[in-house]
């Protein structure tokens, strides 16, 4: 599973309430984002949790692809949003807390933790390809990245 599998809506009581209908967990699932962007759904929610709605939306959300927002881009710039916490830095628990304080969103430190480590793991694999390949450039793009994670 995606570490996007596994990234859930942290108030989802209370919003689901709000919304007075429910929806899954997962802020990734579809019936979520559905759910969650539009716009008479939207004005039911209290000022907080709809600026955090919004600030999901314009961060993650913000392609114009026609199959928006299932067409993969919104999963792919959350994964973005994990790297660049690491590589300043953070490690899972602080990760979490931010995508709390940003989002609303919860993770468990666990699965983030296995998310980091395969994501080295890949990085490792494709420098490996790269060098075997006489491919510096990428080589070496693969290791900067890598590093930045460590
Ligand atoms: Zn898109």
């Amino acid at each position: 599973m995606a570490i996007t599998d596994k990234i859930y809506v942290k108030n989802h009581q209370q919003i689901a309430s709000q919304l007075e209908t429910s929806f899954p967990k997962g802020a990734f699932k579809g019936a979520t984002m559905d759910m969650l962007f539009q716009a008479e759904n939207l004005a039911k929610l209290d000022d907080a949790t709809q600026d955090r709605v919004l600030d999901f939306a314009t961060d993650f959300m913000d392609c114009a692809c026609e199959a928006n927002p299932h067409c993969g881009h919104p999963e792919e710039k959350f994964v973005s949003y994990l790297l660049d916490l690491r590589a300043q830095g953070l490690g899972p628990d602080a990760i979490v807390d931010v995508m709390g304080d940003d989002y609303m969103l919860y993770a468990y430190p666990g699965d983030v933790l296995s998310f980091l480590d395969g994501a080295v793991r890949t990085l490792e694999a494709v420098e490996t390809l790269a060098d075997v390949d006489g491919r510096d450039d990428a080589a070496s793009e693969a290791r900067r990245k890598r590093e930045e994670l460590l």
